[in-house]
């Protein structure tokens, strides 16, 4: 637990060679919001931020919101929530488990009281008649949805590439959940750029992660794509494979990926660039999006970091 602020000048822009980039004649950087706080990491951060304004202008109290036991947001909106002076309670999918994730007692450790909702309850929990019950019960409450998506998380996310001179790169790449932040990314892009989301979540189709209303100028959907290839096996799966390319990426380029985003987006990027999806001497920034807490629950040992 920290009391430590967070820090975007912990930001490098580190440069990347990944196997196929000399024979494809590739550039690549990775922009390390991983660096930016050791719990609030990466694009949570940026999603965060325009609600805790919100919840400052409104004079809310609490904040709530809404995560699997491993969910990356909900350590990151416990931490938040702390460090700006927010009570915060977190509405964590499924029952209460005998023995609580580790990412679940940080949240704690933070102030943040949890309720558990049974699936077909969580399940419900955008619809008007769940957000009313909410609101009677915590007055002074704000509530964020579930991973900071909405037009607040986007807002937040289309500050994330004023940490770079984004007018050099030909391509941006992140890895897409809720898709909130790869519209803040596309709002925030210049016209020669394209923009390459590759989905975590099994079963999506082409733009289907995003709601493509979030894209402020719709001429711009058209340098979007998300790739639908790359979940191994669905949201949090993991092969052996995949593990295997994270420790060869740190061994090779220090650079920690988690097994849930982006150890699949790097993947994905040496995966695409080997079938020259990526034209010769295209230059590629890599959006780490953090993440590095929910490799807690891999074995101890199986990654080298
Ligand atoms: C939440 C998360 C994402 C997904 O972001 P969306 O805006 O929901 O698409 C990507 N990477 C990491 C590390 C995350 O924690």
């Amino acid at each position: 637990m920290t009391d430590q602020p967070v820090n975007p000048d912990n930001v490098t822009i580190d440069p990347l060679i990944l196997p196929s980039f000399p024979e494809k004649k590739l550039k690549a950087e990775v922009l390390r919001l991983d660096k930016i706080h050791p719990e609030i990491s990466g694009n949570k951060w940026f999603k965060l931020k325009y609600y805790l304004a919100e919840g400052r202008n409104a004079r809310k109290k609490i904040l709530i919101s809404f995560g699997g036991p491993y969910s990356n947001h909900i350590v990151a909106l416990a931490c938040a929530a702390h460090n700006h002076g927010f009570a915060s309670v977190g509405f964590i999918r499924g029952e209460r488990p005998a023995i609580l994730s580790p990412t679940l007692l940080t949240a704690i450790k933070y102030g943040m009281e949890l309720e558990f909702l049974p699936r077909h309850i969580y399940q419900d929990k955008n619809k008007a008649e769940f957000l009313a019950s909410l609101h009677s019960k915590f007055r002074d409450a704000l509530i964020i949805p579930e991973g900071g998506s909405g037009d607040a998380g986007v807002h937040g996310a289309e500050e994330i590439l004023s940490l770079t001179d984004k007018s050099v790169f030909t391509h941006i790449c992140c890895a897409v959940g809720t898709g909130t932040t790869l519209a803040g990314l596309a709002n925030a892009s210049e016209p020669q750029q394209q923009i390459t989301g590759i989905s975590v979540l099994k079963g999506t189709r082409g733009l289907e992660p995003l709601d493509a209303c979030l894209i402020k100028d719709q001429k711009k959907s058209g340098r979007i794509r998300i790739i639908h290839d790359y979940h191994f096996g669905g949201y949090a799966r993991k092969t052996s494979e995949l593990l295997d390319f994270m420790n060869a990426l740190y061994a090779a380029s220090g650079v920690p990926t988690d097994f849930v985003y982006t150890g699949k987006l790097f993947y994905a990027i040496e995966d695409l660039a080997r079938q020259s999806y990526f034209p010769e001497g295209s230059r590629i920034l890599i959006i780490h999006s953090g993440g590095l807490q929910g490799n807690i629950s891999l074995p101890g040992g199986r990654l080298q970091f």
